[in-house]
């Protein structure tokens, strides 16, 4: 055990992070550090797999399939309220562990999180596929099954480590397929310890967990020995995952970035909306991929608008996340510090008004940036057309709504939109005119597991949750008997 893992330990934390392989849970030969981004310092150190140790998680997955598979979706969710009864046992440690490596605030963000994926552990146990039936053919009776489709990698981001790795696991292994699951370099460490808690829970080799570079990706996009990749993460990767499964015809479930407008209608309550909007455009301090990132205010109230939400922000702490009253962290990584630098001084170079914020002080010890409103950017301007993925977001006053709808559809990415207005029905007509995989009327960033999620255009391919979501990790099997 080093040092730094030593003191994690003797704060009440797992003393070392393992991956868990064929059952076992397992050191490798490199390690690479987390860091903590309210301090920036070094939080712990994590295994770098290597690419012998990446195979034979895959090799373990595969030899634990047929076995799996062979259990009825009771059996296989047995398991699945056992491993969510054993999350929830430690989720006080995981929630500031949490905190810890992603930097969200723990009251408000990581509890949350940790209980909301305990949640849908459970509730996706609950679901099953039918078979379908169809007995109307003359001579003929057939019948619709979802078969497992045999190992499964999963590739989470860094913004929502533990829901986002829960969201795969549950569905993958219900359906009745085997699992390799690969962490962000950035937030290894609640994976890793989810994967010790797995540990004595279900059978060698149906769960492993594998942490490492970035490298580990394309060895598992390109394993002929992986049927389908479930990936969450930028549109950019999202391609190259999408380029390197191709060899064998992987399976693909892509939940990729986004640039969601929300449209506030000529009669929105503006006023009582600008607690709402502010969680929805700053929560998770802006890294999230349904997030508000454009908002479009009419323009008889925009100007009265911007500065409320301007003053609401400035009674918002953005601190630690381990402090009770801190409602948004630290960005999670330097990597997003700097691309958010480089906006920021785009918004500075082209003069575009601020509201609030509008500068990043460079010598704090962690990654802070803080909260920017940016008043009426011209629509071609970088932080409208970019998924910023960080506390800073454009508010575009607006005349006509037909011209707006435009505005809102002309962006490569469709992942999540929002109008809000007090004539429901006007804002619904409105909403079934944008081009989304999710849309919400007078709400936001609602999601439930009966609800399938996934983007259009370049937000991705497929849906998690809903019944589509867990046919994605099945194939469709039909089957024809003569009568
Ligand atoms: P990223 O694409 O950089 O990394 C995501 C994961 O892919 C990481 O585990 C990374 O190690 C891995 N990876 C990197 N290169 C790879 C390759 N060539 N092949 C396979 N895997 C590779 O994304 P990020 O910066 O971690 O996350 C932020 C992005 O994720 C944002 O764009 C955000 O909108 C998106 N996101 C989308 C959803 C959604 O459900 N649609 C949810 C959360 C985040």
């Amino acid at each position: 055990m080093n040092a730094l893992n030593k003191s994690l330990a003797e704060a009440g934390f797992c003393s070392e992070y393992k991956m868990l392989i064929n059952g076992k849970l397992v050191r490798a030969e490199a390690n690479f550090p987390v860091y903590n981004p309210a301090t920036n310092e070094v939080l712990a150190e994590a295994p770098a797999a290597s690419a012998s140790q990446v195979d034979s998680a895959i090799a373990a997955a595969k030899l634990a399939f047929p076995a799996w598979a062979a259990l009825s979706w009771d059996e296989r969710a047995s398991y699945l309220y056992a491993y969510a009864d054993a999350v929830e046992a430690v989720k006080e440690e995981l929630a500031t562990l949490l905190t810890l490596e992603q930097g969200k605030p723990r009251r408000l963000g990581a509890i949350p999180e940790v209980d909301g994926s305990i949640y849908w552990i459970r509730e996706i146990a609950s679901r099953r596929l039918k078979t379908e039936e169809i007995s109307h053919l003359r001579d003929h009776h057939a019948e619709v099954i979802h078969t497992p489709l045999g190992v499964v990698g999963a590739i989470t981001p860094w913004n929502y480590p533990v829901l986002l790795a829960l969201w795969k696991v549950a569905p993958c292994l219900l359906t009745g397929n085997t699992l390799v699951l690969k962490p962000s370099p950035y937030t290894p460490l609640c994976t890793l310890r989810l994967g010790e808690i797995a540990q004595g829970i279900f059978p060698d080799g149906v769960i492993n967990i594998v942490s490492g570079t970035d490298e580990i990706g394309p060895q598992m996009t390109s394993h002929p020995d992986i049927a389908k990749i479930s990936f969450t993460g930028s549109s950019a990767t999202g391609r190259r995952v999408m380029e390197s499964s191709s060899a064998n015809l992987k399976r693909l479930t892509l939940e990729l970035g986004g640039n969601d407008p929300a449209i506030l209608m000529p009669d929105a309550d503006w006023e009582a909306l600008v607690p709402r909007i502010f969680s929805a455009a700053f929560g998770n301090s802006g890294q999230w991929c349904i997030g508000t990132k454009r908002i479009y205010a009419h323009s008889s109230y925009h100007a009265r608008f911007v500065k409320a939400l301007a003053d609401y922000s400035r009674t918002q702490k953005v601190g630690n996340g381990l402090e009770d009253d801190t409602v948004l962290g630290p960005v999670q990584n330097r990597m997003q510090y700097d691309k958010l630098r480089s906006l920021f001084n785009d918004v500075k170079e082209n003069n575009y008004t601020v509201a609030v914020g509008g500068t990043i002080d460079e010598n704090l010890p962690g990654n802070f940036v803080p909260v920017t409103i940016v008043d009426n950017p011209p629509e071609n301007s970088r932080i409208v057309q970019e998924e910023p993925f960080g506390p800073i977001v454009p508010v575009i006053a607006y005349d006509d709504i037909d011209d707006v709808i435009t505005k809102a559809n002309a962006s490569p990415f469709g992942l999540g939109c929002s109008v809000w207005g007090r004539d429901v029905d006007a804002a619904t007509a409105v909403i079934r005119r944008l081009e989304s995989g999710i849309a919400w009327v007078n709400d936001s960033q609602f999601l439930d597991v009966d609800l399938p999620f996934g983007g259009h255009k370049l937000s991705g391919l497929g849906n998690e949750n809903g019944r589509q979501g867990l046919e994605e990790f099945t194939n469709c099997r039909t089957i024809v008997i003569r009568k």
